[in-house]
């Protein structure tokens, strides 16, 4: 974890929120590469619900909404957490999140002082709408979740567009929680990103609709993000477990250096959230079947992931050090850090190199580069050996480094060589577009 958080700040991917005020806790800023690894997780997404389904819709709410909105879902009674103090060094936990022993006992983890009895805290910000800042009917909240955002249009959303139940609103946003412990990196921050999509169903299919969903689910990890098999697996919830609104729950989880944690979470909400806005708003949120004319509440699967807790484990998923060959000593020869992003999401699709800065070859590589920016992200780079050049591109994930040499003046083709297996083809200089989105099609992560 120490090395991918050097390596992120290293290489511009994530730096700490605030960091020459000396940061503030829980935020981190995402830099030229992190910000382009997220936008394509983000895409990666979006295409795999909205672009890959005739039945699921987009939606871009508000971040600030009526305050009624968070008593309807019941954020404003239920969304908190458990949290006891150390009275002695002042560190604040999560009383689920500790031993169980360290609560009975009132022993601290840390130093062992007192610990103060658990007491509920609210994760919602709060702040102020207009001029008034004291008013208590100024007081809005930012929200904890984008789903609320999905239901309140939930109405607007079939009275605008064809839609028929079964089908989905996807949304993709930022949210905001006021965490008791914010640690781990990227994983648990005060601000953050969620990819959410509702899908309303009849009552009575939710169930097998769940089911369907948990297996789009995985395979998108796997298939979309190149994410290894053995690294995801299902927690179902128990009773114990479930939220207020839930019917039925599962959690994908991720293999993180620190243990088997939440990457998204599934939930049957049955018509909790619709009934719940209907009451509190006074407006009918009935669906009538178009052909049965049946009127009822539908249920919602949901599938709620984190994007920003997506780049963390596309981050931590990819990263290996290799090591190429040894010495006669035993001792490590030739060695690289490889991030075997999949090409969907790799922040750099291609390095562009001329052999040397002579004889004509950097002008080539950089017409070349030039008209390949308009398909993809790609990187000139003149300095320094070809294998340090390889290096660089390596330990930032780009999938292919192209290299013009003398041959290219001749025959006007170029070597193209391959991230993860370091194999170089030789392939004509036009067909590089065509080529690259083969092989991205074609690419499967090797364990
Ligand atoms: P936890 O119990 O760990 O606090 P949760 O069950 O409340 O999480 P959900 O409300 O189900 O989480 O949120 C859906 C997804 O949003 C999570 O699976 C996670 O990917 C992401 N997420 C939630 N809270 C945070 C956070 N503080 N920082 C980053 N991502 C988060």
């Amino acid at each position: 974890m120490d090395k991918l958080i050097s390596l992120c700040k290293r290489r511009g991917f994530i730096y700490q929120g605030s960091e020459i005020y000396g940061g503030l806790n829980g935020t981190w800023d995402y830099g030229p590469l992190g910000v382009e690894l997220k936008r394509n997780i983000q895409q990666a997404w979006w295409k795999s619900m909205v672009g890959s389904h005739a039945n699921i819709v987009g939606l871009d709410a508000a971040i600030l909404m009526h305050p009624t909105v968070w008593k309807a879902s019941g954020h404003v009674d239920n969304f908190s957490d458990p949290m006891v103090d150390c009275k002695a060094c002042k560190q604040r936990f999560r009383a689920d999140k500790i031993d169980p022993s360290a609560i009975a006992n009132k022993k601290c983890p840390n130093c062992e002082g007192e610990l103060t009895d658990p007491r509920q805290f609210n994760l919602m910000f709060k702040t102020h709408m207009g001029p008034v800042a004291d008013a208590d009917d100024s007081a809005v909240y930012l929200r904890p979740e984008t789903a609320q955002g999905i239901f309140v249009n939930f109405k607007n959303v079939v009275d605008t567009t064809r839609q028929s139940v079964p089908f989905g609103i996807a949304q993709v946003g930022k949210a905001f929680r006021n965490e008791i412990t914010t640690k781990n990196f990227i994983f648990r921050t005060a601000e953050f990103e969620q990819m959410e999509m509702q899908y309303f169903v009849k009552p009575g299919t939710d169930l097998a609709e769940l089911e369907a969903w948990k297996t789009k689910r995985l395979n998108y990890y796997h298939q979309n993000l190149g994410i290894l098999p053995e690294n995801l697996r299902f927690h179902q919830h128990g009773k114990d477990e479930l939220a207020h609104y839930a019917v039925d729950a599962y959690d994908i989880e991720y293999h993180y250096p620190f243990g088997w944690e939440e990457l998204e979470g599934l939930h049957d909400r049955s018509d909790f959230d619709l009934r719940q806005h209907q009451e509190f708003s006074g407006k009918k949120l009935h669906y009538q079947d178009p052909i049965t004319n049946e009127k009822y509440l539908p249920y919602v699967i949901e599938t709620s992931a984190g994007l920003t807790r997506s780049v963390l484990i596309t981050l931590m998923d990819a990263y290996e050090e290799q090591t190429l060959t040894m010495n006669e000593d035993g001792t490590i020869g030739d060695h690289r850090v490889v991030m075997h992003f999949h090409p969907n999401i790799a922040p750099i699709m291609a390095g562009i190199f001329p052999l040397m800065k002579k004889e004509g070859l950097d002008t080539i590589a950089q017409e070349l580069t030039q008209e390949l920016r308009d398909v993809f992200n790609v990187e000139y780079d003149a300095s320094g050996a070809i294998g340090r050049r390889y290096r660089r591109m390596d330990e930032i994930g780009t999938p292919y480094c192209i290299t013009v040499d003398h041959q290219t003046k001749e025959d006007n083709t170029v070597t193209l060589r391959f991230r993860d297996s370091m194999e170089q083809v030789r392939i004509s200089k036009n067909d590089l577009v065509h080529h690259i989105l083969k092989f991205n099609r074609e690419y499967q992560r090797k364990p």
